[in-house]
């Protein structure tokens, strides 16, 4: 890792290459000096290091002074000489040494001073050689690709020799014996002594967070306002409210030095901008930056309006990922920042916090500041200790710290996994205590014998259940036999027939003579259902069948009048419907038993509502998103498992292929001949960017496209711009075969049922997290066709191809569910649990082992202690009901 000194090296060839304005850094060289000095104090080892430091803060400081263009030229010549040690100290400074031994006593091993700083007249050479040589130094193995050397135009390896100059260079990670460590590491995680407070002190402290940012200093009304914008209210919201990435000064690469497919950060001026044209017509906005060290293409795509607020001679600093494009670096779309003096005044890491209307990048850094100085100062750390040292994390003020400024990368890990921890420890813990509380209501005891069963399963499916529905069937019936309610997650693949498993639950709720409810995402699906479950229940053995109605709000005032009235009374047994069934206005005669489908769809609120309907229903949730274990166990610690991880007989796996752009011939022609043969094919179009409205506009671009391609077929368009209604229509339309092909966006996810559909065309499939991916192959291969899935990459990086190829080569979605983890993070995994208004942050960085931790941890916590009474478990449950109150019903 480079070094303050590095740092200032690259400000002093910027300031060279704008022509000695003193404009390489806002506020100009000499302010700049006074904020380094103290940083780069802290990374001197030697006294001769702190000798050059003050000479180099004077040195700035006169350069601010003169306005002469050769005197400056000579100053920045000078300081480059003396970072690198071709000059050696003035011989007026050398007497100064004597007091910064006192003050920096050298390390016991270390030679004298005097021997290790000669006089000015020795060649650098016969200076150097004897520091070497009492460091024990052995340069050859090192490796300087990754060092910047400061003043390429010399010999690296002369100036790199030189003990001044080896502060730089001590840069390289790897190195074997680091000086001068420039950025800290840590051994372990920090832990700060705890506030002396008694608990009540420190809960009233805790709750202080609950207070209305405008109250904290500073912030005036207009600044509330636009903090409110970014979702900010409360002063616990400001203190969590991260930066959307942190810009390393310290790691700032020179052009010149780039390499492709790395994700850097360059700071520099732009030499020229462009509005360009893009071969499909689209404006797109391009510059080129220049760092003195070379030139780099950055094109901004979608983004045009750029051209009104990057202008030529703006200093910026871009963070992206590089590319090679006609065998030149490039980069596409970085995040850009205009350099502004607070960045560069306080060398080191940045936070980059995400910004709104009348709040700037420098307001919201210096408001952070305060805030977090104040409040990681004061605020009780509410995790017990003992837990902290099992999980071997940091304190919270120093998390809360380094979260926002971290002194080091380092840092900042320890401060994540911290924060990552917390999250799901108090998500757990409110979640237990949510399942406590409402399992303390009794529920409807529910028995079948085999007597009823056998027959049943028998006369209904004109299949053999396979072992997994077998097993998910007996868990329900060993959960709805007792009065604790159950909550039980089914999980299953797509196909793996999840439905058969309800119709059986519903049935035993029936057999009871107790009344039941199916709820579906969309009106369609439950369309969908209401005639599967009616077809199954017409073969039901016995005197009396079941009365099902279908409840959405597709129906007529009178005909949802008739449905409202048998559900009150009791003549209706069975109802299938979507949110309709769990309206206010919705009374239930004796509901004993729910089931949720495609449940990720649904806010724990439904699930809630659906509970308040009847004597606390047994709630069944089903999804076909299949989530590793251990984040299931954490993320629905409240519900019971059953997995069914085995396919019905018979299925023939979709033949997944990745394909690539430049064989589109070859793709639209097989998707035809699939037409020919009378099939179905879904286009998926890949999300571009988090904006429906972007998303829609593509996909209709795309939809354009096929129509002329494809313009003896129909084809249809659906995006989530569209009205529920719409969507619904859309797609019952392609299901009676209305349209051949149908494009569409991510919304086609959920699980309905188009036998006919044989093959599915999904564009910028590396965009898609793998979970998702094997989503949309599960819309295909559900009739007796051969089913093709072609996945069409827009880039082939190794990691994008490495993901894609576990999609041709598995079609177990929980292996690649873990594989999606592994590869990606839990982002996508997660964002499957809506947990209402506290959405978790920073899941990407989740891992197994944090998961197992939070879990270990927070059922501990529960089992000594399961109502949080206990001193020690005070303040925790002080922090998961000020973040949870809201939310009535977690589970
Ligand atoms: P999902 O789990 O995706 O909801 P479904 O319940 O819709 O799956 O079932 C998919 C298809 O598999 C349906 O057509 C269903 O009739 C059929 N099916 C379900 N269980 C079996 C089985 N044990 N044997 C054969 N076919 C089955
Ligand atoms: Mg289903």
């Amino acid at each position: 890792m480079p070094s303050q000194l590095e740092t200032l090296v690259k400000i002093l060839k910027l300031e060279r290459q704008q022509g000695y304005k003193n404009s390489a850094v806002i506020g100009g060289l000499g302010a700049y000096g006074e904020n380094w000095r103290e940083s780069a104090h802290k990374q001197a080892r030697k006294p001769e290091h702190h000798l050059l430091v003050d000479e180099l803060v004077a040195l700035l400081q006169e350069y601010d002074q003169t306005e002469n263009k050769d005197e400056r030229h000579s100053r920045i010549t000078y300081m480059m000489d003396r970072i690198t040690g071709r000059v050696g100290a003035p011989e007026e400074l050398l007497s100064l040494l004597e007091q910064y031994l006192l003050l920096y006593p050298p390390e016991d091993n270390a030679p004298p001073p005097r021997r290790e700083r000669p006089a000015r007249e020795e060649s650098p050479r016969d200076r150097r050689r004897p520091i070497r040589r009492e460091r024990g130094g052995d340069d050859e193995d090192e490796d300087d690709d990754d060092v910047i050397s400061p003043v390429d135009e010399h010999d690296p390896r002369t100036a790199r020799e030189d003990s001044v100059d080896a502060w730089i260079s001590e840069a390289p990670r790897h190195r074997s014996e680091p000086d001068i460590p420039p950025m800290p590491r840590l051994a372990r995680p920090p832990r700060e002594p705890r506030k002396r407070m008694s608990t009540d002190e420190a809960a009233d402290v805790i709750r202080g967070l609950n207070a209305d940012v405008a109250t904290v200093k500073g912030v005036g009304p207009r600044m509330a306002r636009s903090l409110n914008k970014l979702d900010i209210y409360t002063i616990n919201d400001l203190l969590f409210f991260l930066p959307r990435r942190y810009d390393d000064y310290t790691q700032l690469t020179y052009i010149s030095k780039l390499q492709p497919e790395k994700t850097v950060t360059v700071i520099g001026t732009v030499a020229n901008t462009e509005l360009r044209a893009a071969s499909t017509g689209k404006k797109y906005f391009y510059l080129e930056l220049d760092d003195g060290s070379g030139v780099l293409s950055v094109s901004f795509f979608g983004q045009p309006f750029l051209a009104k607020q990057i202008r030529k001679g703006h200093q910026l600093v871009l963070s992206g990922k590089t590319s090679v494009y006609r065998n030149r670096l490039q980069m596409t779309n970085p995040e850009w920042t205009p350099v502004d003096a607070e960045s560069l005044h306080t060398p080191g890491i940045v936070p980059i916090y995400p910004l709104t209307e009348g709040l700037g990048a420098k307001g919201m850094r210096k408001l952070m500041e305060r805030a977090v100085t104040y409040w990681a100062e004061r605020l009780p750390d509410y995790v017990p200790e003992a837990t902290l040292e099992r999980a071997e994390l940091a304190s919270l003020g120093w998390a809360i710290r380094n979260l926002h400024f971290p002194e080091g990368m380092d840092h900042l890990g320890h401060a994540q996994q911290r924060f990552i921890f917390d999250q799901l420890l108090l998500l757990q813990m409110s979640i237990l205590a949510s399942r406590r509380d409402w399992q303390a209501v009794p529920g409807q005891i529910l028995t079948v014998t085999d007597d009823f069963l056998e027959p049943f399963l028998l006369a209904v499916f004109p299949y053999e259940l396979t072992r997994a529905q077998r097993r998910a069937i007996e868990d329900i019936r060993r959960d709805i036999a007792t009065e604790r309610p159950m909550n039980r997650l089914l999980q299953g693949d797509v196909g793996s027939g999840k439905t058969a498993v309800a119709i059986t639950a519903m049935a035993m709720a029936f057999a009871n003579g107790k009344q039941a409810a199916l709820m579906a995402p969309t009106s369609i699906l439950a369309e969908q259902h209401y005639r599967g479950v009616q077809r199954a229940f017409e073969n039901m053995p016995g005197e009396r069948k079941p009365v099902i109605g279908l409840l959405t709000s597709a129906l007529t005032a009178g005909e949802r009048e008739g449905i409202y009235n048998g559900l009150a009374d009791g003549s209706i047994d069975i109802i299938i419907g979507t949110h309709a069934l769990i309206q206010g206005s919705v009374t239930y005669h004796d509901l004993a038993l729910a089931v949720i489908d495609e449940q990720h769809r649904f806010g724990v609120e439904q699930r809630g509502a659906l509970r308040g309907k009847g004597t606390n229903p047994h709630i069944l949730v089903m999804t076909a998103t299949p989530i590793p274990r251990t984040l299931a166990l954490t993320l629905y610690a409240d519900l019971d498992l059953s997995v069914m991880d085995e396919m019905p007989p018979g299925r023939t796996p979709v033949d997944t292929r990745i394909v690539y752009n430049t064989e589109r011939e070859r793709i639209y022609s097989f998707v035809e001949s699939e037409l020919k043969k009378g099939r179905q094919a879904f286009f998926i179009h890949p999300l571009v960017e988090a904006s429906e409205t972007i998303e829609a506009a593509s996909a209709t671009e795309a939809y354009d496209l096929l129509l002329r391609i494809y313009h003896r077929y129909k084809v249809g368009l659906l995006h989530g711009r569209m009205k529920p209604a719409e969507k619904d229509e859309i797609m019952a339309a392609f299901g009676r075969h209305e349209f051949d092909i149908l494009v569409t966006t991510s919304v086609a996810e959920v699980g309905v049922d188009i036998p006919n559909a044989s093959v599915i065309v999904i564009e910028g499939a590396n965009r898609f997290g793998l979970a998702q991916l094997h989503q949309f192959r599960g819309r295909v291969g559900r009739g007796k066709h051969a089913s093709y899935c072609l996945l069409i990459p827009d880039t082939n990086t190794p990691e994008a191809m490495d993901r894609l190829q576990a999609m041709e080569s598995t079609t177990d979605g929980f292996k690649l569910a873990e594989l999606d983890w592994e590869m990606r993070g839990a982002g996508d995994l997660v964002g499957t649990r809506q947990s209402g208004t506290n959405t978790l942050q920073l899941m990407e960085r989740l891992t197994p082992h944090l998961v197992e931790l939070a879990q270990r941890e927070a059922r501990t916590i529960y089992e000594e202690d399961p109502y949080l009474q206990r001193d020690e478990h005070r303040l925790l449950a002080e922090r998961v009901n000020m973040l949870y109150r809201r939310e009535t019903d977690l589970s």
